[in-house]
């Protein structure tokens, strides 16, 4: 069977090099005669494969030295109460609420500290970023939470608020690597793996030194400590070893194929051939306004729910699958994370004209 123009919101596309690496490896790891999946943890072997998967994603997202790495579990959403019970000092954080992930993270981070809402876009669905007033930030917040780029309404921040001494800390989980990020900008950053860098199971911290200081609220278990984590190179218990292991050979993809700069050039190019075709058309419509649209998550709509339900399913017998919006939005959403070929856009689009054509 050929493999389908997949574009999943998440659990996503992973690039078919690494999958056929993966599985030429499968039985037996550089000859360790075993699986990664069968081995120790703390193995020497498998000991190389965390220190180089690390040693790769500090290479290709230039992470400064006063920064950690953890690979961690429970996914990004337990990052939402993680990030309160060790960030806060004074009991106040600001959020900037702009869809569905920040929403959640607003209602987990509430149960453990004050919430200042420094502005929010959910007036229209979700199909901007606010722009800030910058007199509506707490002066002595712990810390400054953003949704980078929401996942379901298609939307980025192509701009970070400047939040002086607090620690910036943004959620990435659906736009890391896919374009160049300067690290030194955040206090700290998080990522779900399962978008743009492996399989689900394994979330990825970033965090700056001199925030991780294992003081955290009460009764805060160690397991959701983050010195735990850091000062333990993520050993402090089993870690998940296979998803560490493939996020790895994503990491040298990237690397391969020119690191994330050239990753970056390429996501334009694929969303300028979606959006192009999304401005001009008079059948299908952008729900985003140009300067907040997301390079990963391409939203859109006819205007008329039956046709799009009838371009979805068309779409999917030729081919093209997991392109129905999410239920708060509606329509379609094409996700085009950085494994998606460029030929799956370019296919996706002829497929609109073509149905354009014959739906008019
Ligand atoms: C998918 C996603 C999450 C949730 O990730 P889990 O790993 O399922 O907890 C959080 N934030 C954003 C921006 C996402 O895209």
């Amino acid at each position: 069977m050929e493999r389908v123009h997949n574009f999943s919101a998440g659990p996503s596309v992973l690039p078919v090099s690494v999958l056929e690496k993966a599985q030429k490896e499968l039985l037996n790891f550089e000859g360790s005669g075993m699986s990664v999946m069968e081995m120790s943890h703390r193995s020497k072997v498998y000991m190389d494969i965390i220190a180089q998967t690390e040693a790769t994603l500090r290479e290709i997202m230039a992470i400064p030295n006063n920064y950690k790495v953890m690979f961690l579990q429970g996914g990004a959403s337990m990052q939402f109460s993680m990030i309160p019970m060790n960030l806060s000092k004074n009991g106040i954080a600001d959020y900037v609420n702009t869809g569905q992930w920040a929403t959640k993270a607003i209602e987990e981070g509430s149960r453990y500290t004050k919430i200042n809402l420094v502005a929010s876009s959910e007036d229209k669905n979700f199909n901007y970023i606010p722009e800030f007033d910058k007199s509506k930030f707490s002066k002595d917040a712990d810390f400054f939470h953003i949704s980078q780029n929401n996942t379901i309404f298609g939307t980025r921040f192509t701009e970070l608020p400047d939040t002086g001494n607090v620690p910036l800390v943004s959620d990435m989980s659906s736009n890391i690597l896919s374009e160049v990020f300067d690290v030194s900008k955040f206090g700290m950053i998080y990522a779900g793996a399962q978008k743009n860098m492996g399989p689900a199971g394994v979330v990825v911290v970033i965090m700056r030194e001199d925030l991780i200081t294992g003081e955290t609220l009460p009764n805060t278990p160690l397991m959701l400590n983050y010195k735990t984590h850091a000062d333990n190179d993520s050993m402090y218990n089993t870690p998940p070893t296979f998803g560490i292991y493939l996020a790895g050979l994503v990491y040298k993809w990237v690397k391969e194929l020119g690191g994330v700069a050239a990753m970056q050039k390429i996501n334009e190019e694929k969303a300028a051939l979606l959006y192009d075709y999304l401005d001009e058309s008079s059948m299908f419509s952008a729900t985003v306004g140009k300067k907040d649209r997301s390079l990963m998550n391409i939203t859109y709509v006819t205007g008329n729910k039956d046709l799009d339900d009838k371009f979805v399913k068309e779409a999917e017998k030729a081919g093209m699958v997991n392109l129905k919006g999410y239920r708060s939005v509606g329509g379609m959403r094409a996700s085009t994370y950085n494994a998606l070929p460029i030929e799956s856009v370019k296919a996706l689009v002829e497929f609109m004209k073509k149905f354009e054509m014959e739906n008019k």
